[in-house]
């Protein structure tokens, strides 16, 4: 039963084939006997899981339908969900129990969904490789030496290992696409405004996203149209009506111009990628699409702007944590600059300081002209770069990451040399623009994923070419072994 889909498991209740609550109890069991290889999960709740699949069972027993209807999940640590601990993987929130629910998880709670858990996820979702949390690093499931990726790496190796469908997670810089292709997973980050970022807990309010990691672009359809909406509790929610996703999946794609940047294919990328995201391009032909090349010249300036812009308003999202209001608070403190500075000191792991570090510095009198308005206008030319593109072609494809999941510890003394992998992903941040990674391939036993962006609110489409993708080719159906 733990193999199923979404779509599947909507069939199945459906049919009566099996309960949630039936359901519910076999991935709790899997989770508890798997999970202690992987440490994808820092809280488990049984309790709820069990209350919900049982409300789901009834609801359908009155004549209900839905797809999410009775579906087992999870979310990554930092939706808030009321009563129930939302640590943002540090020290600092260890003890916090949010007082409401994130928009994304009510919506998705009113759907019908069983929430089986909180997944583990990167220190305030800064990293990528899932190792800066402070419940300790998460193992991927393909070879537990090597990192699942980040900062939603919890949700991906949960989904990966089968322990369950479909998880939430979000992408400030990555953290849903890299996560994906590093575990053969489908992920996408949608939009920015496309879904609520009210109640998740922000790293960079201007980047980050929250969307779906499943195994299918079928599933992430599914959890998407559960997810997006207005907000009226997020400013930054976007009023544009949310079309059904899953409808959509099935569209032609013959005539699709696809666009190819030819500076993905430089220094850094690994071969072996290259000639897999070369054969991802060779389907995506036979099944009717034109590819063109095209130039994204600003790529290259991307990651220096990223990472001045993401810790600048990291630096500013962070400071309400001074072990005053909630947080971590130090033990006897001498007096409140005592109590700021020793509160912050211990509940915030290294990589977090680092960036408080190098956001204040940006935005420091003298130096915020020569970084962060810098950076803001690197910004401004890399989102110019795709409208320019997008004028000639309708999705851009590439390859989601420059190298497969590195070694557990590999990049831990070089943080620079983490930052670099994030090259392909981090664009469509600055832009706010959806995108999508999906399985391609493997090298050396690890997976590889193909990136597909899109226009503005054309998530649609990314998910309509992922399925059909999907259709003809099967690498998203591997299971790691020994799960
Ligand atoms: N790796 C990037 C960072 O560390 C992106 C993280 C994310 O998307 N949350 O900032």
């Amino acid at each position: 039963m733990h193999q199923l889909t979404l779509a599947e498991i909507a069939r199945g209740l459906a049919d009566k084939k099996f309960s949630s609550e039936e359901l519910t109890k076999v991935l709790l069991a899997r989770i508890t006997q798997l999970d202690p290889q992987l440490n994808s999960f820092i809280s488990l709740t049984e309790e709820l899981a069990l209350e919900q699949a049982k409300a789901a069972d009834a609801r359908r027993a009155n004549g209900e339908s839905g797809a999410l209807l009775g579906a087992p999940i999870a979310h990554k640590d930092l939706f808030c969900t009321q009563g129930i601990r939302t640590s943002c993987g540090s020290k600092m929130l260890d003890n916090f129990k949010a007082p409401y629910d994130a928009t994304v998880v009510a919506k998705l709670a009113a759907a019908g969904t069983v929430t089986l858990g909180k997944t583990n996820m990167d220190e305030f979702a800064m990293g990528s490789a899932n190792e800066s949390s402070w419940y300790g690093a998460v193992k991927n499931p393909w070879n537990l030496e090597h990192v699942p990726g980040g900062s939603s790496g919890g949700s991906a190796a949960a989904v990966a290992a089968r322990l369950l469908p479909a998880a939430t997670a979000t992408d400030t810089g990555g953290s849903i696409r890299q996560p994906a292709a590093f575990t053969n997973l489908t992920g996408l980050k949608p939009t920015y405004g496309r879904v609520s970022r009210w109640g998740m807990i922000a790293y960079a309010s201007s980047l980050d996203q929250g969307g779906p990691l499943a195994r299918t672009a079928e599933d992430c359809a599914i959890l998407l149209q559960g997810m997006a909406g207005f907000d009226p509790n997020d400013s930054t929610s976007i009023d544009e009506p949310v079309p059904d996703y899953a409808a959509g999946l099935n569209g032609s794609l013959q005539g699709l111009r696809i666009g190819v940047p030819k500076e993905y294919f430089g220094a850094g990328l690994d071969p072996r990628i290259a000639d897999l995201i070369q054969n991802s391009i060779k389907e995506l032909q036979k099944l009717g699409a034109v590819i063109k090349e095209i130039s994204l010249p600003n790529m290259q300036h991307a990651i220096p702007a990223y990472y001045v812009i993401a810790p600048a308003e990291a630096s500013s999202n962070l400071s309400r944590f001074d072990g005053v209001r909630f947080g971590h608070r130090c033990e006897d403190p001498k007096n409140l600059e005592d109590l700021y500075k020793r509160s912050r000191g211990e509940g915030f792991g290294p990589e977090v300081q680092r960036r408080i570090m190098v956001g204040a510095y940006a935005l420091s009198a003298g130096y915020y002209d020569a970084y962060y308005l810098k950076a803001q206008k690197i910004r401004r030319l890399v989102k110019n770069d795709f409208m320019t593109a997008f004028n000639e072609v309708d999705i851009i494809l590439g390859p989601t990451t420059p190298n497969p999941a590195w070694k557990l510890g590999a990049k831990n003394s070089d943080p620079v040399a983490a930052y670099l992998e994030d090259v392909y992903t981090i664009t469509a941040n600055l832009a706010g623009l959806p995108g999508l990674s999906m399985p391609a391939g493997f090298v050396d036993g690890l997976p590889v994923g193909v990136q597909l962006l899109a226009p503005y609110f054309q998530e649609g489409r990314l998910l309509n070419v992922a399925h059909q993708y999907q259709l003809n080719t099967d690498w998203h159906t591997r299971t790691p072994t020994g799960f």
